[in-house]
Order: C-alpha cells, then sequence, then structure tokens
C-alpha cells in the first residue's frame, strides 16, 4: 500500500539496503603512499550506509560499506593507519597480515610508476600463503603511457595487473568487476543466528596491559596463553574454545593476546590491528578497562571500532583489586563524562588476577546478545513511534515541521531500523528517538543503527 508517499518498492528498497546480512569482506593493502586511501575514497564516494551521530566519540573507522554493481560489500581500509612507527617493511607485513585474517578477499595496490619494490614482493609472498583471492591494482595509470609501466608488474605472479588511476577513476571501474569475480557472497565466518551456528564468537579486547590476557589464562582455567612466540613464525590457532556456565565460547584472534616479544616498538599499531580482526570475527566483544588508570583515548578508539562494527558490547573493567574507595569514586565520575555514549553495555567489575566476578561475564554476554538480536514487530514499533512523534514532534524549521510517518526493523545483529520520514529529521531527534527506543525496548549491550528516508 502506498503509505504517506512512499510506495512498496521505496519501503522494500530501504529495508533490503539497511537489512543486509554480514557482508564479504574486501581489504585494500600496499606500501604507504602507493594510493590505497585515495582507492577507497573512490570506491565508497560519499556513499556510506549508516548515518550516525554520537558527538565525543573519536572516529577511528576500519571498514565502510561500498556497492560495486549492485552488490555490497565491506572495505576495510588500513590506508589511514601509522605507517611510520613499525618501519614500512614491518608495518606492511602486519597489514597484510591484518588483511588475511579479516578479510574474504585483497586488493594488493602497487605504484605502476615506481614498479615492484622488495617490500611489494615480500607482500605477495605472505598473501599466496594464505591463499585469499587477490587483485593486483597498478596503480598511478593516469593515461595510455603507463599501460607498459602496469604491465612489467606481470612479474610478481599475481596474474593480470589491472592498471588504474585512483586518483581519476581511470580503470577503477574494470578493477572492480574483477574484484567482485574475487569476492565470496558471504564471509568466511557467518553468524549463528539458527542455533545451530557453532560457539557465540567472543572478542577480548582493550589497550595494552589491561589484562586481557590474564582474563584469558582465568576462563580458561590453566596457563595455556603463555609466552611462546617464535618470532611470529609458526601460526598457531587463533581462536580459543572456553566452556563457561556449561556453554562452549568461542575467543577469537586469541593470539593477538599472546605476547609478542619481538615487537617492542610499534606495539599499539600492532594491537590496534589485531583488534580489528579479532571484532571483525566477534560477534560480542568484550572491551577490558584498566580501573586503577585513567580512561584515555585509547579505550575510547577501541569502544568506536567495536561499536563502530555493529557489534555487541560488555564492558568490564579490570584490576578491581587494586581500587580503594577513592579511586573507585573518581572512576565513576570518569565513566559518567567519558562513557556516556556506551552507557547502554552490560558492565561487570572485576579482577582477573583474583577472579572476582568471573561468574557474572557469562550473563552479561548473553545480555548484551539477547540485545543484538532483538527484533521489535512493526506493529508495536508503529504504536511506539506515533505516541512518541504526536507527544514530542520534531521541531518546525522554516516554516515545515518535518514528521516521522512509519518505521520497520530491517535487521538484527545488531538491531537496523529505517524510519520514513517527511521531511529531514536532524541529528537531535534522530539521538532522542534513539534514547526513547532504548527505553521502550531494551537493547541492553548492542548498538542500535537508525536510517532515515525522507519522501521525495
Ligand atoms: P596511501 O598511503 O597508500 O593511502 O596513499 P594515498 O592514497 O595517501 O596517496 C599517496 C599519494 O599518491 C597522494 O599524493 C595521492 O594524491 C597520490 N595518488 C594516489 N593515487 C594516484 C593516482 O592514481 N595517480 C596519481 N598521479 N597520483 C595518485
Ligand atoms: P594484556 O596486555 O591486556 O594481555 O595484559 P596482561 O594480562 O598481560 O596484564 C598486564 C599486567 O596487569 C600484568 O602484570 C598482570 O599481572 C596485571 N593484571 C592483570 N589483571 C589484573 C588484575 O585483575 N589485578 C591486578 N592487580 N593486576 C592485574
Amino acid at each position: 500500500a502506498a503509505e504517506e508517499g512512499f510506495d512498496v518498492e521505496d519501503v522494500e528498497d530501504a529495508i533490503g539496503e539497511a537489512g543486509h546480512g554480514p557482508l564479504p569482506r574486501l581489504a585494500v593493502v600496499g606500501r604507504p603512499n602507493v594510493g590505497k586511501s585515495t582507492l577507497v575514497n573512490r570506491i565508497i564516494g560519499r556513499r556510506e550506509a549508516v548515518v550516525e551521530d554520537r558527538p565525543g566519540v573519536t572516529r577511528d573507522r576500519v571498514t565502510y560499506e561500498a556497492e560495486w554493481a549492485g552488490r555490497r560489500f565491506k572495505l576495510v581500509d588500513t590506508g589511514g593507519w601509522e605507517q611510520d612507527v613499525l618501519g614500512i617493511d614491518a608495518s606492511v607485513a602486519a597489514q597484510a597480515e591484518y588483511a588475511i585474517e579479516a578479510s574474504d578477499a585483497v586488493v594488493f595496490v602497487v605504484d605502476a610508476t615506481v614498479g615492484a619494490t622488495d617490500t611489494d614482493e615480500a607482500v605477495v609472498r605472505l598473501l599466496r600463503k594464505a591463499g585469499k583471492p587477490v587483485v593486483l591494482c597498478a596503480n598511478k595509470v593516469d593515461g595510455p603511457s603507463g599501460e607498459a609501466d602496469a604491465a612489467t608488474l606481470w612479474s610478481l605472479g599475481l596474474g593480470e595487473p589491472h592498471p588504474v588511476s585512483a586518483l581519476h577513476g581511470r580503470g577503477t571501474g574494470d578493477m572492480l568487476d574483477a574484484v567482485l569475480e574475487a569476492l565470496p557472497d558471504a564471509p568466511k565466518e557467518t553468524f549463528g543466528g539458527t542455533g545451530i551456528g557453532g560457539p557465540r564468537r567472543v572478542a577480548l579486547i582493550g589497550r595494552p596491559n589491561v589484562g586481557k590476557s590474564s582474563l584469558l589464562n582465568k576462563l580458561a582455567g590453566e596457563d595455556r596463553v603463555v609466552v611462546n612466540e617464535q618470532a611470529g613464525t609458526t601460526r598457531d590457532p587463533v581462536d580459543e574454545l572456553i566452556e563457561l556456565g556449561g556453554v562452549t565460547w568461542k575467543f577469537v584472534d586469541t593470539a593477538g593476546i599472546r605476547k609478542r616479544v619481538h615487537l617492542q616498538q610499534g606495539a599499539d599499531y600492532y594491537a590496534s590491528l589485531r583488534t580489528a580482526a579479532a571484532v571483525e570475527k566477534a560477534e560480542v566483544a568484550v572491551v577490558l578497562i584498566d580501573g586503577a588508570d585513567s580512561i584515555s583515548v585509547q579505550d575510547q578508539r577501541i569502544l568506536t571500532m567495536a561499536v563502530d562494527a555493529g557489534r555487541a558490547l560488555v564492558l568490564a573493567y579490570n584490576k578491581w583489586d587494586t581500587l580503594d574507595e577513592e579511586r573507585r569514586y573518581y572512576l565513576e565520575r570518569e565513566i559518567e563524562r567519558e562513557l556516556g555514549q556506551v552507557a547502554w553495555a552490560p558492565r561487570v567489575n572485576i579482577s582477573a588476577r583474583t577472579g572476582r566476578h568471573m561468574e557474572k561475564l557469562v550473563p552479561a554476554l548473553e545480555t548484551a546478545l539477547a540485545g543484538w538480536e532483538t527484533r521489535v514487530p512493526t506493529g508495536r514499533l508503529n504504536a511506539f513511534l506515533g505516541e512518541l512523534v504526536a507527544a514530542h514532534p520534531h521541531p518546525v524549521r522554516g516554516g515545515k515541521q518535518p514528521r516521522i510517518l512509519f518505521g520497520t526493523q530491517a535487521g538484527t545483529k545488531p538491531p537496523r531500523f529505517v524510519l520514513f520520514a517527511s521531511g529531514f529529521i536532524e541529528a537531535g531527534y534522530r539521538r532522542f528517538i534513539e534514547r526513547r527506543l532504548r527505553e521502550e525496548f531494551g537493547f541492553e549491550g548492542t548498538p542500535v543503527q537508525i536510517s532515515v528516508r525522507v519522501r521525495e
């Protein structure tokens, strides 16, 4: 039925767009300055699927949603990350390793005007070992005269080099066609939403020294997460199965928790790569925060990664055994001030050292996952929206009053809503709606994504 100016197709399109399942992931990898960021910007254009306004959250985005020829995928952008802390070779290798673990296919960008360097060759070896599909992008081919440079990159042994000018757009379409061919329809880890999908996947994340490996040890009940790295040469299984509360949980990417003794400098950079990889693979993230220490920008960035990725979230304040009364007082003030944007996340105050409140972790995980999977029936949603909009109309702007006409939940994991409106809905009003949705329906432990469609 044509509801207030939206026809059935509008509505179905909007739901289809907002309600997709997990998307396949494409990583863009390459040396600094080859044009990765330029390429990513060209692919995503201005088009970003979810509009979110969360003031006070540091933007540190790693993945974007992109679309080509009607197919949607996630684009993992490593271009904006600090490149120099580790030295070029190590940081590019870390990036490639991340791409291998967290993506389904890789675009490997080489600067065709420079040709293949030793670093490029090293990355090729890593990519080849991993066996992921790779599309070779010969960038900076701004005109026909550069095609010959691109052709020399056949020597890398990755198949056809696709001549591209990320800057001007030349050749990007053909390259993206090749990308779509390489990309599987669904990501390698699919969400077990049917109840038969295997153990729930948990990422234990937080800045260095908050106690991630201590907690994992405590939960596993033995000291099996020991310092045991032969300079990163062996690839150990990265996921750990642990039984808690009679249920088996999969703690993903636990290799990242192990101590990388050989990485002295740049450990933070490396850690952020691993965090992003773990978050991508998980359904729920436990963000550890050192209760004894001030909440930092780095804590915020890690939280933002989990929220932006749309994962369920549990906050664990660790080292509770060291907190005196005064520190506890100030911690609460800091939490109010710094972490208001994730006030919806269940919280546990734990000590990985003494085992304090370990038993509270599972209920918190279950609460967050339940919120993440919540579905609100359309009838209930619209009854709620109708009352809300009547009681609290959008402010009048330029003589007009934009109105929310109706809404629908387009998906879960996390809950995604599409609201249809008669005019532009301001960010403040969107936040107000989100707040009321949470009051009404719970959504404890989950981000809620709201997009608004305006009638043409
Ligand atoms: P990243 O470090 O790999 O992310 O590289 P950037 O995207 O930041 O690009 C590095 C430099 O190369 C910038 O000055 C870009 O403008 C330039 N660049 C990127 N793509 C192209 C291209 O296709 N042609 C030319 N001529 N320059 C490019
Ligand atoms: P990670 O870098 O996040 O894996 O942190 P670790 O698990 O290696 O812990 C860093 C340091 O904090 C180590 O010295 C731990 O013994 C200590 N630590 C971890 N959890 C606790 C805790 O709950 N209480 C206290 N007092 N110390 C802890």
